[in-house]
């Protein structure tokens, strides 16, 4: 078992993680990616799932961290919305009334 307050002190350098992410994205995409790595690897030593607020910040099949309009597309359907990979290809379709899009500063309206 891990204890609550690793598990805290873990969610916590995710969020880190992703920032820093955000941030080195247009410099270097590539340390980005290592990122979303390695907060998934924290998660899995956690057993815990991804925060909710991360979920659509990477590509689920090749772990990139994905910035619509860079190398994401997000195409909105009637009930879905596809979000694209450019680097694998992979499309997630995400439900719109899901509650995980609340709170998702990548879904918003610019
Ligand atoms: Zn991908």
């Amino acid at each position: 078992m891990v204890s609550k307050k690793i598990k805290e002190i873990a969610l916590e350098r995710i969020d880190i993680l992703f920032d820093l992410a955000k941030k080195e994205f247009k410099k270097h995409p590539e340390r980005s990616n290592r990122y979303v790595k390695i907060a998934k690897k924290i998660l899995m030593k956690i057993q815990e799932k991804m925060p909710r607020k991360h979920i659509y910040s990477y590509c689920k099949k090749c772990n990139s961290y994905l910035v619509i309009g860079e190398n994401a597309t997000k195409r909105k359907k009637k009930k879905f919305i596809n979000l694209t990979c450019k680097n694998c290809g992979y499309t997630r379709k995400i439900y719109i009334e899901a509650k995980t899009l609340k709170g998702n500063p990548m879904l918003k309206k610019k």
